[in-house]
């Protein structure tokens, strides 16, 4: 039955129930809007007819006879017809925003599946820990902390358990971010509203998988920390699955609160390691089939051979390789081609080294722009090349300080110091560090 039809009978009664006066002034100006679970909402022209109704004498009643009609607990609830307009719109807002969120759920980058992760000895472990949590989330490892040196695949893992998610549980709401948008997102709450308003509460923690990338730049400052360690709580404590990746074990962070530190340990923690050979291999071969290049089996060996650790540097080699080939016209890229392509990369000698080849060969291992490293910006994933860059120029080349200012825009001699320091110290305490600038510095000195 329609609800116009069903307060129609419920008038009829009432007619009998109340005086006319009252029937005529109040009750029939009464207006059905909605019934829902058990809940009759009625809409009043004004407040004082609200008013009146809402007396006990007259809205028991209503509810009497309302209950009669509908089911015997209905819930009966008076408001004032703008106010009940405000309310609808209020809540279609709302809806809206929903939706809103929900359309930008994460678009995960489609080459980086499960599928097209190459799994050796280094990784095989950390590969099964996001499998298993991408299989049930929140039922294995919570939270599940990976970390591993540059450019050996924790973003293609994280992606992966996107992927998966997005495809067999597309129900969950699962949240990719880099730590630097999470910072961002809150600091800029702070400027524009001046406090961490629900917008970015309700964002963030209604996620039913959350993922933080590069959580090494988490900073201390503004009270970050404690915003992440309460959206964190809430998560795991409405049992939702938590993974973060990171360039360091949580031991290695040296800014990292204490707290923080105790609930990564809470869940699992699990590195991957720098490939070995045949690792290296197998994922240039993947990549092959994957781009549909042709290419000799002896080009592989030789490029797994002259690459250092980091998969991404080493996929960039093989593009260049690839794409010298094409110039050349061949669509089969041999051996001689290869050396050909290669004959700068690696064979810089000693005397010849400069800081341009330098910074060059930085940017490539982390996969930034030049432009950036000399540039002024201060996010974390352009700092930390460019103090590897001024480490490794005043180390390779012992270039004094303010030269190297020089070259890194007119930066002051304690600016480079400090770069220096940095990393200096970061070699002695995280162990990707060390084998990252190993790499770089047997790349830029080798014969
Ligand atoms: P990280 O986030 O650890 O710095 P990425 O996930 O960005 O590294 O990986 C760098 C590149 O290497 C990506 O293109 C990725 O697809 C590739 N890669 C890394 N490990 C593997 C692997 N085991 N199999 C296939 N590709 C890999
Ligand atoms: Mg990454």
């Amino acid at each position: 039955m329609l609800l116009q039809e069903q307060w129609k009978n419920v008038l009829d009664i009432l007619q009998n129930e109340v005086t006319a006066v009252t029937f005529d002034l109040w009750i029939s100006t009464l207006n059905p809007v909605s019934y829902t679970n058990d809940e009759l909402v009625l809409t009043a022209p004004s407040i004082t007819a609200k008013t009146q109704v809402n007396q006990p004498a007259i809205f028991d009643k209503v509810t009497n006879c309302i209950r009669k009609v509908f089911t015997p607990y209905t819930f009966v609830k008076i408001v004032e017809v703008q106010e009940y307009e405000e309310s609808v719109r209020k809540e279609n807002a709302k809806q809206e925003e929903v939706k809103e969120t929900a359309a930008l759920k994460t678009r995960f980058n489609r080459k980086y599946t499960f599928d097209n992760f190459v799994v050796g000895k280094s990784n095989q472990v950390v590969c099964a820990a996001m499998q298993s949590v991408a299989e049930h989330p929140s039922e294995k490892f919570n939270p599940l902390f990976i970390y591993g040196g540059v450019g050996l695949g924790k973003t293609h893992l994280l992606h992966a358990v996107g992927n998966y998610l997005n495809e067999h549980r597309p129900e969950l709401n699962v949240m990719y971010v880099t730590c630097e948008k999470f910072t961002n997102d809150y600091v800029e709450c702070i400027r524009t509203k001046n406090n961490v308003n629900s917008d970015f509460r309700e964002k963030y923690r209604s996620v039913d998988v959350l993922m933080i990338d590069d959580i090494q730049f988490i900073s201390n400052k503004m009270g970050i920390q404690e915003e992440f360690f309460h959206t964190f709580n809430d998560l795991y404590q409405n049992n939702k699955q938590i993974i973060i990746a990171s360039d360091r074990s949580p031991k290695e962070m040296s800014a990292l609160e204490e707290r923080l530190r105790s609930r990564f340990a809470s869940g699992l923690i699990q590195d991957i390691q720098e490939p070995d050979y045949e690792t290296k291999v197998a994922i240039l071969r993947k990549k092959c089939s994957q781009e549909g290049y042709l290419v000799d089996d002896d080009v592989i060996d030789f490029i797994a051979q002259k690459t250092g650790t980091n998969i991404r540097e080493m996929e960039g080699i093989l593009s260049k390789v690839v794409f010298y080939s094409s110039l050349i016209n061949k669509t089969h890229v041999s051996f001689d081609d290869a050396k050909e392509a290669l004959k700068d990369y690696g064979e810089t000698e000693r005397n010849d080294l400069d800081a341009n080849n330098i910074i060059a060969v930085v940017c490539d291992f982390y996969g930034v722009s030049k432009e950036d490293v000399l540039g002024n910006k201060r996010n974390k994933e352009i700092v930390e090349p460019r103090q590897v860059s001024i480490y490794l120029i005043n180390d390779l080349l012992g270039i004094p300080l303010t030269a190297i200012g020089q070259i890194f825009g007119g930066r002051d001699h304690t600016t480079i110091m400090h770069a220096r320091d940095k990393i200096a110290s970061l070699i002695k305490t995280n162990p990707h560090t060390k084998v990252a600038i190993n790499d770089l510095k047997s790349k830029l000195t080798k014969k």
